[in-house]
């Protein structure tokens, strides 16, 4: 991105802590030159990269606070720009004052994420880095965090920049041979472009589902609750959530419409998505509830799908089968036997059939435990570890798609003459899906979605 064009020159200042009194308060101003800054509230230069105590003046020379300074001239400075830290004390009416003469002095107030969008734009930072930084402050686990500084520190980058490379490898190597027929189709074959996209292809699988998981560390997960209508769900959502979100009746039917709850499990957030009960129904309202259901099924991460407990455990009831059929296939699920208390067995978890069962109540909450550790192995962020980088639903829905072109591309060069300029458009389709996430190729409205949702003075 040739980034240096889009930099206004102003500069730009804020208040860098957060809102409410402390030891510390930081005003962070950032511009191309802040000569006048400097001038204006302390007095005289300072030295660059050097804790300088001073007493910080306002328009008449009159003191506003005092603490250190801190001077970053360009381009070592987190933005790339001049950046100056006034480190006063933690006082919002200080502060203010601080900020209020750095605007008399020209700067103006800095909106959200400008800092760092600055820092992007200087190529300090790439654009996965910058959210990171974002992730980062937002974390709410200690596994979250851990994963962000994964990323801050360009972990997510360089897989992704080592995948780029090796598309772009395939990619010239396909064009040359575009470009020079003579050579054609047994160039590409000698070359081993199937065996080397195959691997690409392993690499990106691996890549993605580290992903997946870092994106449902940062942003949850959806968990959606179907089942037949009285087997409980309402009673789990609230237990879930540990308040009367859903209205629970033994009346089968009385939840015609979703209801979502969000709530916190082992530091996960999850959206927890109570649903209309299946059955056949010619009730207009309760039909319109089911599809619903199924739309709710649609955006959801994981399905718990409830059965009563009292059934026998082994044959789930034809219509729980039914409902388990119809999921999507690559969603994952538990199968939630409720009512354990009415059947008199004790909580538990089981497997079979490939899936993960599950005895609970809900009314009694004997077995939730077992459940909230089931939803996060499930969800695979159980098992984030060393290697989980903080993500966004952004950069997973980017590398499905260059997935999708690789698997095209795979598609051409297995055919008996592989359509060079199809396969070719397809690498060169995966190459741009990449570069989205660091930001090499990314549009100038998505930068503002982006920085808009940091804080100001980040
Ligand atoms: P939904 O239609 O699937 O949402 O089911 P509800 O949550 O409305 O529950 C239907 C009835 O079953 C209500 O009378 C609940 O009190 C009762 N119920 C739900 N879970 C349990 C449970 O674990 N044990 C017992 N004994 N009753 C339950």
């Amino acid at each position: 991105m040739s980034a240096s064009a889009d930099i206004p020159a102003e500069t730009i200042a804020a208040i860098a802590t957060p809102p409410g009194r402390g030891g510390i308060g930081i005003v962070r101003i950032s511009g191309a030159s802040l000569d006048a800054i400097v001038a204006g509230v302390i007095g005289r230069s300072i030295a660059p990269r050097t804790a300088t105590f001073a007493i910080f003046r306002g328009t008449n020379g009159e003191p506003l606070d005092e603490g250190l300074a801190l001077l970053f001239p360009a381009p070592a400075s987190y933005t790339g720009e001049t950046v100056l830290e006034l480190q006063g004390h933690g006082s919002p009416a200080a502060q203010k004052l601080v900020l209020g003469r750095c605007l008399e002095l020209g700067a103006r107030l800095a909106a959200p994420g400008e800092f760092t969008r600055r820092a992007f734009m200087n190529g300090k930072l790439d654009l996965a880095q910058a959210e990171s930084v974002a992730d980062l402050i937002g974390a709410a686990t200690a596994a979250a965090a851990r994963a962000a500084a994964r990323s801050l520190t360009g972990e997510f980058s360089r897989e992704v920049r080592a995948l780029v490379d090796a598309v772009t490898e395939l990619r010239m190597l396909t064009e040359a041979t575009l470009d020079f027929p003579e050579e054609d189709i047994e160039f590409v074959r000698a070359a081993d472009a199937a065996r080397r996209l195959a691997r690409l292809r392993d690499r990106l699988d691996g890549i993605f589902a580290r992903a997946v998981t870092g994106a449902r560390l940062n942003e949850g997960l959806t968990v959606v609750l179907v089942g037949r209508p009285n087997v409980g769900k309402s009673s789990l959502l609230n237990r879930l959530v540990r308040e009367e979100a859903a209205i629970v009746t033994p009346i089968p039917g009385t939840t015609r419409d979703t209801v979502e709850r969000q709530v916190e499990v082992g530091g996960i957030p999850l959206t927890v998505v109570d649903t209309a009960g299946l059955r056949p129904t010619e009730d207009a309202v309760e039909k319109i509830g089911i599809e619903r259901t199924w739309a709710a099924v649609e955006r959801a991460d994981l399905a718990l799908v409830l059965v009563d407990a009292r059934d026998a455990e082994d044959a789930l009831d034809r219509a729980d089968a039914a409902i388990l059929e119809r999921l999507p296939a690559g969603l994952p699920r538990l199968v939630v036997h409720n009512k354990a208390d009415l059947a008199g067995v004790a909580p538990r978890t089981a497997s079979r059939d490939d899936r993960t069962h599950l005895w609970l109540s809900a009314l009694t909450g004997a077995g939730m435990e077992l459940l909230e550790r089931e939803v996060l192995a499930v969800a695979g962020v159980a098992s984030a570890g060393e290697d989980t980088f903080i993500a966004r639903a952004r950069h997973v829905e980017a590398l499905g798609d260059a997935a999708k072109h690789l698997a095209a591309a795979a598609g051409h060069i297995d055919a008996p003459s592989p359509p060079l300029e199809l396969l070719a458009e397809e690498l060169r389709e995966a190459q741009d899906a990449l570069a989205t996430i660091t930001g090499e190729f990314t549009a100038d409205d998505l930068l503002g979605v982006i920085f808009s949702r940091f804080c100001i003075g980040k």
